[in-house]
């Protein structure tokens, strides 16, 4: 249902929807799927506010959107903390309602270049639904997605990428693990993402396009190696999750 904006001067529409699910997705992340308002379309993947009632009050913060425009319901994930909107959105349940402003931002596909997405930790909420679009378009272009997460547990929507891989054979995935805790027999990568992984990733591309998400601080680590390896400005598109 569209409703009055909440956020003055940032453009959009703002809705208000239903909760379709719920659900914890790793130790420290949790999902949600709201029902997709009519009316409201996007491009992939750009970013909504999100306005939840909190104990507090209606509080609201920027939120990438976590699946394709593609599919018919919208997805947000974040990595739980104990701020108000936090818990708020850990115990949201179906059939509670939401509000979000958007789409907002710039941070979108080329659908016609070689892609190379890199996602630190919950960064990943906007290369899950560009990797999502990407299948669903039966997309020619190569996508490769290098995940950093700090334990294998940590690795959000595991399956979905690994059920997009099946279908999309232009679709690579790399995961790399940071934390010292890493489980026996891992085959992946391990350590920040780096020349390593940006060798690997990018073997056999012309010119692709590099798609950076996370906090600040793992973006701009990333912005320093492309930028080592005179990857030009024009090439990188980055989402920087402030408020982290
Ligand atoms: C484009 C964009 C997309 C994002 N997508 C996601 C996502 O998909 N998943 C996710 O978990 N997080 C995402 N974030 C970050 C998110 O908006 C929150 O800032 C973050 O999750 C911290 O929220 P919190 O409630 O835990 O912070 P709090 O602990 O409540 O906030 C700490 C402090 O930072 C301030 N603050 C909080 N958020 C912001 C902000 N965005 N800008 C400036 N100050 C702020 C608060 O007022 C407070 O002073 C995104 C941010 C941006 C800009």
């Amino acid at each position: 249902m569209e409703s009055r904006p909440f956020l003055r001067g940032w453009g959009g529409r703002a809705f208000e929807t239903p909760v379709l699910s719920s659900s914890q997705l790793t130790p420290t992340t949790h999902g949600i799927a709201v029902k997709k308002p009519v009316g409201f379309s996007f491009r992939p993947v750009q970013f909504t506010f999100l306005a939840l009632r909190t104990d507090e009050g209606w509080h609201a913060r920027p939120m990438s959107l976590a699946s394709s425009p593609t599919r018919p319901n919208l997805e947000y994930a974040v990595r739980i903390s104990e701020s108000p909107f936090k818990r708020a959105f850990a115990s949201l349940r179906p059939g509670d309602s939401v509000r979000l402003q958007g789409p907002l931002g710039d941070f979108v596909l080329e659908e016609d270049r070689p892609a190379v997405l890199l996602a630190g930790g919950i960064g990943i909420t906007p290369l899950k639904g560009m990797a999502e679009y990407a299948a669903d378009m039966s997309l020619p272009i190569e996508v490769r997605l290098v995940y950093s997460n700090s334990s294998e547990e940590e690795i959000a929507y595991r399956g979905d990428l690994e059920e997009l891989e099946r279908r999309n054979p232009h679709l690579r995935v790399v995961h790399t693990l940071t934390g010292n805790d890493i489980t026996k027999g891992w085959e992946g990568f391990v350590g920040r993402i780096g020349l390593k992984h940006l060798r690997e990733a990018t073997r056999g591309l012309n010119q692709p396009v590099f798609y950076a998400s996370g906090k600040p601080g793992m973006v701009v680590a990333v912005l320093d190696i492309l930028a080592d390896m005179a990857v030009s400005e024009a090439d990188v598109r980055t989402e920087f999750f402030r408020g982290y």
